[in-house]
């Protein structure tokens, strides 16, 4: 364990990515780094424990990269949650709002179900917007956020206010 170990100082701020005016926070040089990533996923499983999940659910795409290490080191299966037409199987859906238009999120039928206890995984929080469409796919099939987790918090766009109002749990590794 490397509690000293600074990870913010391993993620890059890349301007004007995907648009101009937007500073992308970019985690690829902390999952690049060995001891980066794995007190990440460290910190996070530690944090994860404490409520007790049955399930990680990870969402689409850099949510899959942390999900998919926590998941295995908690001894936990994982269920990924994606854009609408990238899983095969019979799905349900939830419709949510951008900036710009809406997007939607899937999740295979019978992967999550009525009495699961879940952890929410996503890289980064920004507005809240995904992880709250989420969280509704999972009360939609019964199933209890016991907590949402991310590696990276932007607190100015208001998403942790926005998680707080919902009442669901959030623990970020990086504000
Ligand atoms: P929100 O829905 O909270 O506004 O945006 C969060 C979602 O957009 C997450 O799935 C996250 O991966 C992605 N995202 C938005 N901005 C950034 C960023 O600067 N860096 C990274 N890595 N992901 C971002």
């Amino acid at each position: 364990p490397r509690p000293d170990l600074d990870l913010a100082a391993l993620v890059r701020t890349i301007p004007d990515f995907p648009k101009p005016g937007i500073r992308f926070r970019d985690i690829t040089t902390l999952i690049g780094d060995a001891e980066g990533f794995s007190e990440s996923i460290r910190r996070l499983t530690d944090r994860a424990a404490v409520y007790r999940p049955d399930l990680i659910v990870a969402v689409e795409a850099r949510g899959f990269l942390f999900g998919a290490a926590m998941a295995t080191a908690m001894g936990l299966g994982l269920v990924p949650v994606r854009k609408a037409g990238k899983l095969p199987g019979l799905t349900i859906g939830v419709d949510y709002e951008l900036e710009y238009g809406v997007d939607r999120l899937e999740l295979h039928e019978g992967a999550v179900v009525a009495g699961h206890r879940v952890i929410l995984i996503d890289d980064l929080l920004a507005t809240g917007g995904t992880i709250l469409a989420a969280a509704q796919l999972m009360r939609n099939v019964g199933a209890e956020v016991a907590a949402a987790m991310f590696v990276i918090d932007l607190p100015d766009l208001g998403g942790s206010a926005r998680l707080r109002d919902a009442g669901l749990a959030c623990e970020t590794l990086i504000a």
